[in-house]
């Protein structure tokens, strides 16, 4: 028997709530995993208060992210007491995730746990961590460079912006924070910001092209705001895209493109290639102090987790919820 936050739909609506199920009804996978921690995205919390289309398959164990010990396995890659990590691959969605004492998964879908992180401490990273590091991936690969100039990342107080703050700052990047909590500039500025603007200046319609500013940008807002970005982008600078905070809209003009030669990189977390996973989580070991972490970090008990989603999505929690199975 094992504990898992389980969601149900039936003609009365979704119910979720904390269960005890038999390990029958796991799903199938080659590789049996005791969860030691999970974590609540943005993500999570839709599904667990259905506030979006997050679920595609009911009866289902949210949970996107989470690392443990494999238990049982007919994989050759993993054996029993190896520590693992999985992120995305829509697990939480299609497939039984990780809020729960145990997840059944494909092999192919793990990675080994990097040896720099404890299970709180990559939950804490979690698919926030993870995106971030990828937009970071994805400026270097284009051939952004500290000495090129500023680097703008919006939702700044976000999961995902806060570590691309954080991992640009490290790397020695100039980095512009872009908020609507001006309230929290002490905290942008801790994390490695040179600057914080209000992201007013940004979000409303603007010109085709504007005053070129940025090296670079991660963006995981959208809309007019990511319209804007890419019009202030300097000649063969290059954006990434990951989000929709303010809209899955883009009301753009290809004037950036043609006329300056900026590049729009779009960035999933959720079906990447292994390869990258591994060097993305190999970076973020280097890059990430794990006291850092510790800082930003509330570990709550699993118990927890369904009335956490309510908070998470009405903008009460700061920082990273971490779920420990053992609390
Ligand atoms: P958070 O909720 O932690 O952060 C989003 C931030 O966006 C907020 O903190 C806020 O920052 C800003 N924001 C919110 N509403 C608005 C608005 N109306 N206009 C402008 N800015 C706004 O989410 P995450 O950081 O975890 O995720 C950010 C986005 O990236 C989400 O849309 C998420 O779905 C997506 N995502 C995509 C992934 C992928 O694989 N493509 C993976 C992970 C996340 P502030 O208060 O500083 O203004």
């Amino acid at each position: 028997m094992f504990k898992a936050i389980l969601i149900d739909k039936n003609d009365k609506g979704q119910q979720v709530g904390l269960e005890t199920l038999d390990e029958s009804r796991l799903p199938d996978g080659d590789v049996t995993v005791r969860v030691e921690c999970s974590t609540l995205n943005y993500k999570d919390a839709l599904a667990i208060t259905g506030k979006g289309p997050v679920v595609r398959k009911f009866p289902m164990v949210p949970g996107i992210d989470l690392a443990g010990t494999v238990e049982a396995s007919t994989s050759e890659a993993y054996a029993p007491g190896d520590t693992v990590l999985l992120n995305g691959w829509g697990v939480g969605e299609t497939h039984w995730g990780g809020l729960a004492e145990k997840a059944r998964l494909d092999s192919r879908w793990l990675i080994p746990h990097p040896s720099a992180f404890t299970a709180r401490q990559s939950m804490a990273i979690g698919t926030a961590g993870y995106t971030a590091m990828l937009s970071v991936m994805a400026l270097e690969r284009q051939g952004v460079t500290p000495d090129q100039g500023e680097v703008l990342v919006t939702g700044a107080n976000g999961g995902v912006g806060s570590y691309a703050i954080a991992l640009l700052a490290r790397l020695g990047y100039r980095v512009v924070a872009s908020t609507g909590r001006l309230e929290e500039t002490d905290y942008l500025k801790a994390l490695g910001a040179e600057q914080v603007i209000d992201r007013a200046e940004l979000s409303e319609p603007g010109r085709p092209l504007a005053k070129e500013r940025w090296a670079g940008a991660v963006d995981s807002v959208g809309s007019h705001t990511l319209v804007n970005v890419l019009a202030a982008t300097r000649y063969g600078g290059t954006v990434t895209a990951c989000g929709l905070a303010q809209g899955m809209d883009l009301p753009a003009s290809v004037a950036p493109f043609i006329l300056r030669g900026v590049t729009l990189a779009g960035i999933d977390s959720v079906m990447r290639p292994r390869e990258d996973r591994l060097e993305a989580w190999r970076r973020l070991g280097e890059l990430l102090a794990p006291e850092q972490l510790d800082a930003i970090t509330r570990t709550i008990a699993l118990d927890e987790a369904v009335e956490a989603a309510d908070d998470l999505l009405a903008g009460r929690i700061r920082g990273r919820l971490v779920v420990e199975m053992t609390r």
